[in-house]
Formats: C-alpha cells, structure tokens, sequence
C-alpha cells in the first residue's frame, strides 16, 4: 500500500486478484484502513489515531483485560509547560490546555481531545465518515462536553470501576465522568469509551 499509494481496496483487488483465498481479518484492515488515513505513515498525534487507539482500550477493557495506568497518556498538569519560558515572541509552541476553574491545575491540553462528529451518533466513527469530519470540528464549540483520552490522573479508572465521576487531582472539583460503555453528548453523539469532562467545569488557556 505504500509504496503504490494504493487505498484499502485498491489493495485488496490487487490482492485478490492474486489469491481468491486472501482474506485479511477484521482487525488488520481497520490497521490498514488507519494507516491509508493518516497517509501511509504511522502517525500517533493523528486524531484517527488516538481514536483507534481508544477503541482498542476500549474492547481490552470489555474483554476483561485489566486496564493499567500505563496504558494512559502523561497527566498533562505534571509535564514541564512547553512555551512557558520569558519569551513570550515563541508561538510556535503555544497549546490549548484546560484548567480546573477552581484551582487552574491543567488537566488536559488539545492533544489530549478526542473529536468527535456533533450529532451523528456512533456513525462518526465509520471509516468513510471521517474524511468529512474535519470540517465539522468547529461544530464541537456547541456541545457542552469535552472528551479526551484516559490520563494518569485518573484514578477511578485506573481502579477498574465500568463509569465513574472524574475529579480534579488537586482540588477535588468535580470535572466530568468515564464510562467505558460510552456517554452521549448533548449534540447526540455518543463517544465509546468516553472520558467526558463538562466545558463549564473548565476554562481555557494558552501554554
Ligand atoms: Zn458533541
Ligand atoms: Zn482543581
């Protein structure tokens, strides 16, 4: 696929033009699938990614896999700030982050946001949809949810609870709730799993 730039079936055309008997499971086209969206590369700050990646917690954690705080991304309010220096001329590194509004502790930064499509429930999620979901971003403004991926601050998650309330580690404010079986957004899209924090719980900054 790569090195002819063929899609997913493209490549499975020449393939079973090949061999009939070629059948390639479930699992490695949706491999193969991310790989054709993020441009023949493995890119791992692609949001197709961090989706994908999601999903695979997601279903280790359905299948009873026991869920590690390893497998989350770094607490975001621990990292050395990245453009945090005297200079305030270097924008090149300035990052959206979210604080608690009662205590400012970060505790996520745009990297950390899992997008999803306002209003088309778990069809967002299709392949063939996500081409298009770029534009509807901007969207994601109206609805009163943020959703992001597990981080180490979480706790609860980390416990092996199915859902639970998200609190901020350093003040104890009420932030949000998980549920591995998904939540709905107010838009009417449903995230699965979902780490959803409320935007009124949050205010943002620029780091
Ligand atoms: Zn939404
Ligand atoms: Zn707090």
């Amino acid at each position: 696929m790569r090195s002819e730039q063929k899609s997913l079936e493209e490549a499975l055309e020449s393939l079973n033009e090949v061999s009939e008997l070629a059948c390639p499971n479930d699992g490695f086209l949706d491999q193969l699938k991310l790989f054709e969206e993020m441009g023949f590369k493995v890119d791992t700050s692609s949001p197709f990614y961090k989706r994908f990646r999601l999903k695979l917690l997601g279903k280790s954690y359905k299948s009873g896999e026991k869920i590690g705080s390893y497998m989350f991304q770094d607490d975001p309010g621990l990292s050395p700030l990245p453009g945090c220096c005297q200079d305030p001329s270097k924008t090149e590194h300035n990052k959206t982050a979210y604080r608690c509004r009662k205590c400012r502790r970060i505790i996520a930064v745009e990297d950390n946001v899992i997008s999803h499509v306002p209003g088309e429930g778990e069809s967002c999620f299709d392949w063939n949809r996500r081409k298009s979901g770029r534009s509807y971003n901007n969207k994601e403004q109206y609805c009163s949810s943020l959703f992001i991926e597990p981080l180490k601050w979480m706790t609860p998650v980390e416990e092996g609870a199915l859902e639970g309330k998200l609190s901020c580690i350093h003040c104890g404010a009420r932030l949000g709730y998980f549920n591995w079986s998904g939540i709905q957004c107010n838009c009417g899209s449903w995230v699965t799993p979902a780490f959803q924090i409320g935007k009124s719980k949050v205010d943002i900054s620029i780091i």
